[in-house]
């Protein structure tokens, strides 16, 4: 009965509240040690900063590992440093955070929407060279919700066409395609700190890569264009200050000890759960398989079929689920080209083509995704224990049977 619901009073399914950040008294001391020694800030990017760089670098198999403010600069950064020029075309998908397409436009070039795969919600590789145009340098493919996208036909189409990859890992920290952690495949790899990520420090962001070139360039870019062996008052390239702390540094470090442990745990649970749900008519788990060896889960997602919810809306259904006590949510709105960003062009100083028309874009597999299918279940829920993915399990039939 409708009752029973626990948004209309009834008894909640999932009692225990999930936690997130997770920290412990290791985590306050190495930030007190930091306070304690005066040397909070890093304008040379030693000490801490250098210490965790190489950490990460090593974690995730790459040559370098390049830290700054946030996961929208570490995008920029190793966007711009691959050498685009205004008015350049870059492809990205349009179920993303706005980030991935709004460096973008930050960089003077133009997103270039296509749509995602309908049984991941990565972007859908087979659909990338029909977009590809004369002035397309670039694509920004997004290990969304922290499964691996194709990054063998990716780079493959890349390749063809002389362009770069960089990849938003910034929901994948420590997953892996075909054994190789997300982020270390493409040319760079971009990866978030921000406080709802699996790997925090608050803010925080952090590219790796194996270039060269690409690594000076971003080094330069994000202590205001100073070089290797320059003078302090000397400054080559068009730069900022992007610099993280040290305090933020030694707390990413010693998360990031607790980082494989937790990215295995949300693996297991997410495969658990893709068990549980594919046995409830009308919810339909996102399809693994081809080629993520490791899921980070940042979010766990599903497709919801409102026809077998007695037409309850997919807004109203994840309501009622959150009230259960699950921590979930609709996700995102609606596509990216549909925010007034694109449909009002509010592109301020930069120098995108009058030609960028994002009126009649449509991707309908993202549009589906936003108006009808997605749910998502958040990565600390992920965290929980096995008896907790049965009580999620159970909270969805419990609303499938009250509503009919
Ligand atoms: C969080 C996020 C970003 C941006 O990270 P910030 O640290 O918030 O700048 C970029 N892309 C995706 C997919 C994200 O989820």
């Amino acid at each position: 009965m409708k009752k029973d619901l626990a948004i209309f009073g009834g008894t909640k399914t999932v009692e225990r509240d999930f936690m997130w950040p997770l920290f412990d008294e290791t985590d306050v001391k190495c930030v007190a040690d930091i306070v304690r020694s005066g040397i909070w800030g890093n304008p040379d990017c030693g000490g801490s900063v250098a210490d965790f760089e190489n950490e990460f670098a090593t974690y995730c198999g790459t040559k370098y590992a390049l830290t700054c403010v946030n996961g929208s600069v570490a995008l920029r950064l190793a966007l711009i440093a691959c050498g685009v020029k205004p008015g350049d075309e870059v492809i990205v998908p349009p179920y993303t955070f706005i980030a991935t397409a709004s460096i973008v436009i930050e960089a003077n070039c133009v997103p270039v929407f296509v749509d995602i795969d309908p049984r991941t919600y990565n972007l859908d590789a087979a659909k990338i060279e029909a977009a590809i145009t004369p002035r397309t340098r670039a694509i920004i493919p997004v290990h969304f919700a922290g499964q691996a996208c194709e990054m063998d036909l990716i780079m493959a189409v890349a390749k063809k066409h002389g362009l770069r990859v960089i990849e938003d890992a910034c929901h994948g920290h420590g997953a892996a395609y075909k054994g190789k952690k997300l982020g270390s495949i493409g040319d760079a790899g971009c990866f978030s700190f921000q406080s709802s990520k699996n790997l925090t420090s608050g803010e925080g962001g952090v590219v790796i890569t194996n270039d060269d070139e690409l690594y000076q360039m971003m080094n330069s870019l994000r202590n205001v264009g100073r070089v290797d062996g320059g003078a302090w008052y000397e400054h080559h390239h068009a730069g900022c200050n992007y610099r993280i702390t040290q305090l933020q540094a030694v707390l990413l470090s010693n998360q990031l000890k607790k980082l494989e442990e937790q990215t295995l745990k949300r693996h297991e649970n997410g495969t658990y759960l893709n068990e549980l749900l594919s046995k409830i008519e009308g919810i339909t788990p996102l399809t693994r398989g081809l080629g993520e060896t490791v899921h980070s889960y940042h979010i766990y997602i599903f497709k919801y079929d409102k026809e077998k919810f007695s037409g309850l809306s997919k807004v109203e259904f994840s309501k009622m689920l959150a009230a259960e006590g699950v921590p979930c949510f609709m996700g995102y709105p609606e596509p990216l080209y549909k925010q007034p960003l694109f449909q009002k062009k509010n592109f301020m100083c930069y120098a995108i083509p009058e030609s960028a028309d994002y009126s009649r874009v449509q991707c309908p597999v993202t549009e589906k995704a936003c108006y009808e299918e997605a749910v998502w279940i958040m990565q600390h829920a992920m965290l929980g224990s096995r008896s907790d993915m049965e009580l999620f399990a159970s909270a969805i039939l419990k609303i499938q049977k009250s509503i009919s």
